[in-house]
C-alpha cells in the first residue's frame, strides 16, 4: 500500500476539561429509556425492559463552545440531557464488578433526536438513524478525567431552556446503572478505547428552537450553556 486515494478524515475528537489534549472518539452508544420517567414519558413499561442501544457517527459528536446547527429535515428538535461515559480501556463480555475499569473519564452531553422522524419510524418499524445520528446531534460538555470526578452514581442531571427548567432527574434514577450499561453493552459489541456511551435521560424533553439558549448539567461533573442557531438558509 502506498497511500490513501483521498485524504484520510480526522479522527473526531472531544475537549478534555482543563488540558491542550483532547480524548479520540472511536463509537458513540446510546441507551434508550434508561430512567422510569422518561421511559413513561414515551409510552413504556420501565420494569419490563432490559436496555437496548442504538449508535451515532463518531463525528456527529461536536463541543458545546459554537453555536449548536438546527438541522435539516425536522419540525421537532427534542433535547435529552446526559452523562456521558468515556471510555478508555475496551473488552468483551466484561463483569459488571470490573466494568468501571474500563472508563476514562465523564462530561455531560445531549442526545439530540429528531422527535417527528423517530415517531414515523417506531410506527413504521424503520431504523432510528436519521432520528438519532445526524450531524452534530451529540454535542459534548470538555470531558473530566476519572481522578476529578470519581464514579458518580448519585447526582442532579437537569437542563434548563431560555431560563426555564425543562429536565430534572437523578443520576441515581438509572435504571442500568453506568457499570451495568458497560457490562450489558459488552456483550453485543467489543468495547474500545474512545468509545462514548450516552447513559439515558430523564423526564421532561421537549422541543428547541433557533435561538433557544440552553443550560444543563450534572452536578459533581459538568455544566454547560450553548445556543441553537438558527436554521440555515433554505432548509
Ligand atoms: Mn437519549
Amino acid at each position: 500500500m502506498t497511500g490513501f486515494v483521498i485524504t484520510p478524515p480526522a479522527v473526531p475528537a472531544l475537549a478534555v476539561a482543563d488540558s491542550d489534549q483532547v480524548f479520540p472518539l472511536r463509537r458513540v452508544f446510546c441507551v434508550g429509556r434508561n430512567y422510569a420517567s422518561h421511559a413513561r414519558e414515551m409510552g413504556s413499561d420501565p420494569d419490563r425492559e432490559p436496555p437496548f442501544f442504538f449508535t451515532k457517527p463518531a463525528d456527529a459528536v461536536v463541543g458545546m463552545d459554537a453555536p449548536l446547527p438546527y438541522p435539516p429535515a425536522t419540525q421537532e428538535l427534542h433535547h435529552e440531557v446526559e452523562l456521558v461515559v468515556a471510555l478508555g480501556a475496551g473488552g468483551a463480555d466484561v463483569a459488571p464488578e470490573r466494568a468501571l475499569e474500563l472508563v476514562w473519564g465523564y462530561g455531560v452531553g445531549l442526545d439530540l433526536t429528531r422527535r417527528d422522524l423517530q415517531a414515523l419510524a417506531k410506527k413504521d418499524g424503520r431504523p432510528w438513524d436519521m432520528a438519532k445520528g445526524f450531524d452534530a446531534s451529540a454535542p459534548c460538555s470538555p470531558l473530566l478525567p476519572v481522578r476529578r470526578t470519581g464514579h458518580p452514581a448519585a447526582g442532579r442531571v437537569w437542563l434548563e431552556v431560555n431560563g426555564a427548567l425543562r429536565q430534572e432527574g437523578d443520576l441515581d434514577e438509572m435504571i442500568w446503572p453506568v457499570a451495568d450499561v458497560i457490562a450489558y453493552l459488552s456483550r453485543f459489541v467489543t468495547l474500545a478505547p474512545g468509545d462514548l456511551i450516552f447513559t439515558g435521560t430523564p423526564s421532561g424533553v421537549g422541543a428547541l428552537e433557533p435561538g433557544d439558549r440552553v443550560r444543563g448539567g450534572v452536578d459533581g461533573v459538568a455544566a454547560f450553556e450553548l445556543t441553537v442557531a438558527e436554521a440555515a438558509a433554505g432548509r
